[in-house]
């Protein structure tokens, strides 16, 4: 490896640190020489300390130490080393090995997570570029391997749940890789223990669970507590009430059922949410809304889904899918809602290859320039459409009504305008799949005015139609709508109801509070989701009064 010419920046992610913040981090860290070939950060090592590079080069390299070792990029003096998976406690996927001797600075991480909540030009440096690295990562390593068929529900689950929770990883086709089988051979394994994950030739894992995933990449799965305040679900409304829970003072456990973010990372770009002119990526609104909840002491746990609320001795119980229980004072219901599946035949077929239901970087990566179907009149739509069209050499998009400003914001219609790849389809609805061996080649399109039909060649279909709200494991302990959605305030009781009237975000069990898109009624939209989550803490405050508990009666649960 003989080219150390430092990586430019991108996009800010690899900023030069001003003298006045190295000597900030200089006040709680220890400079020291370095050595060549002194490895700084090692890769899949958890706990380790930040480093700033005062003098000298150092090389990230993937796979370091193996033969088939990869250099990612080279720091100079004044960048700093690692990315967002420091601060949430992940391995390192890359590892930061000295080429050029000279001096760095060594801080440990309780030390910067203080500095960065106090100095915050500092914090928002380090933390813009953490995130752009770990987009950064996402595309330049290998990451963990997944290895499988595209047939397989089990690779196209894994898949998603490394997507969704931004882990660097690759898939591995056994059906149109030649090198697959001649690695499962190599590992002695055969194609019928696919799907297997591989990190670093070391872990080797069959056909995992995503909590096998999520232990294997460092992903915090959920323990048995007793706590104050219990969230299930992680979007946006979920994140918010941790924020506001954990900032207020009580011991918050967050629990999700796939990744933090919920449907808001799934969207490519967020641009009427409060404060982000420019607008924000779902993915990277998620990050920071942990980083925060964690900052004041929220534990999030993924994969945790919740099966049941029950109720045992003057506490709720949340009881997850592996029968872990929390048990706890108050609860707050975040589930959200599911997109819709579109009801056409052979979807089943080709939804492991073709079909999806989220358009992120992950997504994108699979359009190859050919071009690819968006159903649905929403923004969320227009969103995909748009951001689609940036890696597709054509986006079809098809709205069953008349008018695309019906249910599309009119900056979204506009862009889609004026943007040459995109072919705006209304009146139109999908009738036939076409394609073989489980690859999408074409769509049968119907125009439900005339009736007539068209064929558009189409390598992927996104949709997104509308959503159900995540409450089948509430039918027999909330009151719920005709619709699934979870019912508050007034109208979570009869009118002969004769006991405490539920508060505005409560629902017909005291104590347990809903918000966001589950709840009945609500708004479906990031900022009234943020707004109901911060809301409900309040709320939650006046039902602890109301029975006579402290709000941080309980001591955290040790993260
Ligand atoms: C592609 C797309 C683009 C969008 N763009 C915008 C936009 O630009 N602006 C805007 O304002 N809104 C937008 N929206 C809508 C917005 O994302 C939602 O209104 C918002 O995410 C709702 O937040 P929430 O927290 O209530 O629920 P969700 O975001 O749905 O989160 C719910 C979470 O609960 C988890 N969960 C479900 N069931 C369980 C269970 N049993 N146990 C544990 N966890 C569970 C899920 O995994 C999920 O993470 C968009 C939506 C989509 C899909």
């Amino acid at each position: 490896m003989d080219d150390l010419v430092e990586t430019p920046d991108d996009g800010g992610a690899f900023p030069r640190l001003s003298e006045a913040h190295i000597a900030a981090l200089s006040t709680c860290g220890q400079r020291r020489p370095t050595q060549e070939g002194e490895v700084l950060v090692r890769e899949a090592e958890r706990n380790r300390d930040f480093y700033v590079i005062l003098a000298g080069n150092v090389a990230v390299i993937e796979g370091y130490g193996t033969d088939h070792d990869r250099l990612v990029a080279v720091h100079g003096p004044g960048r700093f080393l690692d990315e967002i998976g420091l601060l949430t406690r992940q391995p390192a996927f890359v590892s930061a090995v000295v080429r050029d001797p000279g001096e760095v600075l060594r801080v440990p991480l309780p030390a910067l997570r203080e500095l960065v909540s106090r100095d915050r030009k500092l914090g928002d440096e380090i933390l813009r570029a953490f995130l752009r690295r770990r987009e950064l990562l996402i595309n330049a390593v290998s990451g963990i391997r997944i290895i499988g068929s595209r047939y397989s529900p089990d690779t196209r689950r894994l898949r998603e749940f490394a997507a969704r929770n931004r882990l660097p990883h690759t898939w591995i086709d056994l059906e149109d890789d030649d090198g697959a089988e001649a690695l499962l051979q190599q590992l002695s394994l055969a194609p019928d223990d696919t799907p297997v994950v591989l990190w670093r030739d070391e872990h080797v894992l069959r056909n995992p669970s995503n909590a096998d995933l999520a232990r294997l990449t460092g992903l915090p799965v959920p323990r048995s507590a007793e706590t104050d305040l219990v969230i299930v679900g992680a979007g946006p409304a979920g994140l918010a009430a941790a924020v506001y829970g954990a900032s207020e003072g009580l011991a918050t456990v967050v629990v999700d059922a796939v990744a933090a973010g919920g449907q808001a990372a799934t969207s490519s770009h967020i641009e009427n949410y409060l404060g982000f002119p420019a607008g924000i990526l779902g993915a990277e609104l998620a990050d920071r809304a942990v980083i925060q909840a964690e900052k004041f002491g929220a534990t999030i746990s993924v994969p945790a889904e919740a099966v049941a609320l029950e109720h045992h001795g003057g506490y709720h119980v949340v009881r997850l899918d592996d029968n872990t229980e929390i048990r706890t004072l108050t609860v707050v219901i975040a589930t959200g809602a599911r997109y819709r599946k579109l009801d056409v035949p052979r979807l089943g077929e080709f939804e492991p290859t073709s079909a999806y239901y989220a358009a992120t970087l992950a997504e994108a990566r699979l359009c190859g320039q050919q071009p690819v179907v968006v159903v649905g009149g929403g923004n969320s739509a227009g969103q995909a459409t748009m951001y689609l069209s940036q890696h597709a050499s054509e986006v079809h998009l098809l709205i069953r009504h008349d008018d695309p400003g019906r249910d599309m914001s009119r900056y979204l219609i506009d862009q889609i305008e004026r943007n040459p790849k995109v072919d705006v389809r209304p009146h139109t609805e999908v009738r036939e799949l076409l394609g073989h061996d489980g690859q999408l080649e074409a769509i049968v399109v119907e125009d439900n005015h005339t009736g007539a039909r068209s064929r558009l060649d189409a390598r992927l279909l996104f949709v997104f139609i509308g959503a159900q709200p995540c409450t089948g494991w509430l039918r027999d302990s909330l009151a719920l709508d005709e619709h699934g959605f979870v019912r508050t305030g007034p109208d979570a009781v009869s009118p002969t109801w004769d006991g405490p009237q539920p508060n505005l975000l409560e629902t017909s069990r005291a104590g347990v509070f809903a918000v966001g898109d589950v709840r009945s009624g609500s708004i479906k939209r990031v900022a009234s989701a943020v707004g109901e989550g911060a809301m409900a803490v309040r709320l939650i405050h006046q039902h602890l009064a109301r029975i006579g508990r402290s709000t941080a009666g309980i001591a955290p649960p040790a993260s």
